[in-house]
């Protein structure tokens, strides 16, 4: 087992900044002196074409292909190897959000820490026809010692780098040396605009740190005169914090971040109702019945692009079909030490493939995933 931090974060002190004393030297340039919304996206999809080139697109187009083809026909059809990837770079989290394997600390599976001798292989395979690295998967990035280096190393490989991150550990250091590794883009998880509503998901965060964070992000990346990293606050709703959207907007504005997110929550045990579900409908992954239980909003099709396009990486080269396979129940091989095309075209993935053409809720995970659905809303 590798490196584990069962690390914590102390708990929120009454004396801490108010939001109104914090902003002011998190704030990022003046409005008019930022490029516009559609320049900042432009140049951020710009730099995903780069990284992808035409034979990369080539087989994102084959990958397509390959799905509909299998759709129709009921059975799977693998036309190209992945464009896009989750590696994870750490099982550990300082905080202890409840709808979370790392929050819990339940994994059933081995927890630890991403190290250069398996990011090697695993970069070199991916890289054949990859060109999208989310750098995220359970736990939070920053924690492994080895993560800035290895988005480094991700970046000279010509990958798209993306993580997420509770940015808790974004000192002005931190955040200069993200800036430097290159990374392409950043998600920070901001879920309140009050330290009250905030700490009802992000048990144990201080949403005062994660303003100085994204401050420094911002200070640094005006510093180094860089477009990137790309920064996304994204904000998760849910019933504490719904009513918070419109100061969300106008925080993110303040900050100077690129762009604002509203994510819906996935909830384990939805069925009979959750004090985390939002009750407005349009942020909820679910909706309620007349008998007041609930359901998925969406509806549940027998088709994945997901695993006809990507595959999720463990700490320790294990692949899981996607993301909501958190303890990867459905391994499909170790890409430390096994090659991709075997994997990818490899027995036990083509049969996960067949059991979702003929019968998705059959797999426990898949009936409650936004395949099919929408996951952002504005
Ligand atoms: S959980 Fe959803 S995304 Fe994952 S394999 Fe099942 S259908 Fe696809």
């Amino acid at each position: 087992m590798g490196k584990d931090l069962p690390a914590t974060e102390p708990a929120f002190e009454p004396d801490s900044p108010s939001l109104a004393e914090l902003l002011p030297s998190a704030a990022g340039p003046a409005k008019s002196q930022r490029r516009p919304y559609w320049q900042r996206r432009l140049a951020d999809a710009w730099a995903i074409a780069q990284a992808a080139g035409p034979m990369r697109l080539a087989n994102l187009a084959m990958l397509w292909a390959g799905f509909w083809y299998s759709r129709l026909r009921k059975r799977p059809t693998m036309w190209g190897l992945p464009f896009a990837a989750s590696l994870e770079p750490t099982t550990s989290c300082n905080l202890r959000c409840p709808e979370c394997l790392s929050g819990l600390r339940a994994f059933t599976r081995p927890r630890g820490m991403l190290s250069p001798e398996v990011a090697a292989p695993v970069l070199a395979q991916l890289r054949r026809q990859g060109f999208y690295l989310n750098f995220y998967f359970q736990g939070e990035p920053f924690l492994n010692p080895d993560f800035l280096a290895l988005v480094a190393e991700a970046r000279r490989q010509g990958f798209y780098v993306a993580t997420s991150t509770n940015a808790h550990y974004l000192t002005p250091a931190v955040a200069q040396a993200t800036v430097a590794s290159g990374l392409s883009r950043i998600i920070v998880s901001l879920d309140g605009t009050t330290q009250e509503t905030y700490a009802q998901y992000r048990v144990g965060g201080r949403i005062d740190k994660v303003l100085a964070g994204i401050g420094n992000l911002v200070a640094a990346r005006n510093a180094a005169r860089t477009a990137g990293p790309y920064i996304i606050l994204q904000f998760l709703v849910v019933g504490p914090n719904e009513h918070q959207l419109d100061e969300a907007r106008t925080l993110a504005e303040q900050l100077g971040v690129d762009e604002i997110r509203f994510k819906t929550a996935q909830i384990d045990d939805y069925k009979n109702g959750h004090p985390l579900i939002p009750k407005n409908a349009r942020y909820s992954r679910y909706r309620r019945r007349p008998d007041g239980t609930f359901r998925l909003a969406h509806k549940l099709e027998d088709a994945c692009w997901r695993s006809w396009s990507s595959l999720v990486v463990t700490w320790d080269g294990t692949v899981a079909p996607c993301c909501f396979d958190k303890d990867a129940s459905h391994a499909m091989g170790n890409l430390a030490q096994q090659s991709l095309p075997s994997l990818w075209h490899g027995q036990a993935y083509q049969a996960f493939r067949q059991q979702i053409l003929t019968g998705r809720s059959q797999i426990e995970m898949c009936r409650n995933c936004t395949e099919g659905g929408k996951v952002f809303e504005d």
